[in-house]
């Protein structure tokens, strides 16, 4: 009991940064405010940041009102604060990247995080596909750079993949897996550091083959779904899973994918991409695979 105290009270002293407040940012800033952590999150607009506290207190309130969270709402959503810069990361903790999926970006934000920060704060990033290690290598301190690739939505899913690039030291990827534990999470170590990591490989093959068949007007999503739930036992299905993503994700990803020769994984068709033309990105438009009603209600894409 005494120890759980102690743990607590070292929370609510810690600080997290979160650089990036879209799907991903907003949910691992909600985590860690739950987990009891004080959280800086920055994106490059306020209207972005805005938004995202608005989606984190309707996430919030939700799980209160199922009895899920262990105090009151106003108490979680206390503990994060908006920032427009970076200027917060010199009191950081902690730091987790979950800007757009795309490298240079990434590695200027990685540049100017390891100028700013203390030098021993952990940088982590969120990234889907690119590799620590290049990453990494924009900072004075490879050692201290790990993954730490949540699923999305965060507050759901409860797996964090724990990645090691080539210079991350074994201390701070134990403390990366303590991290996430201490989210509530559950860690899976992945101990060599390759493109998209271990989780987006094994969707990615199957995901491919998925939109291939659906392209090639043999089976429609909802279908590849249904049969992914009841043949396999997935709690969603891969089109599902998309959605929730984002489709103009994928298509970074994808992107990323070819760049560093894993390719195979990556569907030869270009279904996804065409629609992200049509604006087709996914649940966060109300159109994807499916169509979704102003509630988030899943509804078939055919009957509209
Ligand atoms: P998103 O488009 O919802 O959010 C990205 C955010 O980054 C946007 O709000 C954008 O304004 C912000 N941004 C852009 N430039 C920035 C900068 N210089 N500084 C700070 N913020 C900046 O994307 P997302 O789905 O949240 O993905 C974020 C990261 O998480 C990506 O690396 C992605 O590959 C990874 N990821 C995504 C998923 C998923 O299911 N979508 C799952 C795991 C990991």
């Amino acid at each position: 009991m005494k120890k759980k105290a102690g743990k607590d009270r070292r929370k609510a002293m810690e600080k997290v940064l979160v650089v990036g407040a879209g799907f991903m940012g907003s949910g691992i800033a909600q985590v860690s405010a739950q987990a009891g952590y004080q959280v800086h999150l920055m994106d490059i607009q306020v209207a972005i940041t805005d938004r995202a506290l608005r989606d984190i207190r309707w996430s919030v309130e939700k799980l209160a009102a199922k009895g899920l969270l262990k105090e009151p709402s106003q108490k979680v959503l206390a503990r994060i604060s908006p920032e427009k810069d970076l200027s917060s990361t010199s009191k950081a903790d902690w730091v987790i990247e979950a800007a757009l999926e795309v490298e240079e970006l990434k590695r200027g934000i990685f540049q100017e995080l390891d100028r700013i920060s203390r030098p021993e704060t952990p940088l982590a990033t969120n990234t889907s596909s690119i590799p620590i290690t290049r990453l990494a290598e924009n900072t004075k301190r490879p050692e201290r750079v790990l993954g730490l690739h949540f699923f999305g939505p965060v507050p759901l899913m409860r797996l964090v993949e724990v990645i090691k690039g080539e210079k991350t030291s074994p201390e701070i990827f134990e403390r990366g897996v303590a991290f996430v534990q201490s989210l509530g999470k559950t860690p899976v170590r992945v101990q060599r550091d390759i493109p998209c990591f271990v989780m987006n490989r094994i969707f990615s093959a199957a995901f491919r083959e998925a939109v291939d068949l659906v392209d090639q007007g043999i089976v429609s999503p909802e279908d590849v779904d249904v049969g992914m739930r009841l043949g396999y036992g997935w709690n969603a299905g891969p089109f599902e899973i998309a959605d929730n993503a984002g489709l103009d994700t994928y298509v970074r990803i994808a992107k990323t994918m070819r760049a560093l020769g894993v390719d195979h994984l990556v569907s030869s068709s270009n279904l996804i991409e065409r629609m992200v033309i049509e604006g087709r990105l996914g649940r966060k438009v109300g159109k994807g695979f499916y169509r979704y009603s102003p509630e988030g209600k899943r509804l078939p894409w055919e009957n509209k």
